[in-house]
């Protein structure tokens, strides 16, 4: 049985555009795992307060055979793969794999909560999800993702301030990798 799932990805730390793209390439090599569709990589700034450099942020749809916490573990191991520290709490990474959809399924368990708690507040998902699934609702919030993100541009002051599409053949930009 196959699950649509959706996989927030970020990084600041090294080169962030080869390691999200290696990171794809190993999500999509297990055999559990089929790759839908990748969005645009987006320049993101921090939030949570920790100065750090800007972040690359991008999501992607997969279908997977694998239920909600066996997916928790692959997306792990290739943080793990990519070198992944954990020091700091929204601080520099070189790779974050967060789960943010299980088809409409709700999971609340104390090391695995989807949908991921923050993706309404958040630019640097609802931007990338609106390119990839504008209809996807949120199961829970009942939005779909273009009206989240609508939401999220008209709650800052300057969203081009916090996030910018990059197309994929742009060349990395100063300060990031
Ligand atoms: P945030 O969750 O705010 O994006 P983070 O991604 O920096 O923070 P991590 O250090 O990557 O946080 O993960 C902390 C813990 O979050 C993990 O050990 C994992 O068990 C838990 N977790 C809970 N829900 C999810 C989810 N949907 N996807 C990935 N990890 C999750
Ligand atoms: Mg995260
Ligand atoms: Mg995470």
């Amino acid at each position: 049985m196959w699950h649509r799932a959706f996989v927030g990805l970020g990084s600041n730390i090294g080169d962030s555009r080869n390691i999200l793209q290696g990171a794809i390439e190993h999500l999509a090599a297990h055999s559990g795992v089929r790759l839908v569709s990748v969005s645009s990589l987006y320049l993101t700034t921090p939030v949570g307060g920790v100065i750090q450099d800007d972040f690359l942020n991008q999501a992607v749809a997969i279908d997977t055979t694998l239920n909600p916490e066996e997916l928790l573990i692959l997306v792990q191991s290739i943080e793990a793969d990519f070198g992944r520290e954990r020091l700091v709490r929204w601080g520099p990474r070189t790779l974050d794999l967060d789960i943010l959809f299980y088809g409409d399924q709700t999971v609340d368990l104390p090391h695995l909560t989807i949908p991921h708690r923050e993706i309404p507040d958040r630019g640097f998902v609802l931007a990338p999800m609106k390119e990839i699934a504008p209809n996807l609702e949120h199961p829970v919030l009942g939005h779909s993702m273009a009206t989240l993100y609508g939401a999220w541009v008209s709650s800052v002051k300057r969203p081009q301030d916090h996030i910018s599409r990059l197309s994929s053949s742009c060349p990395m930009q100063a300060g990031v990798g």
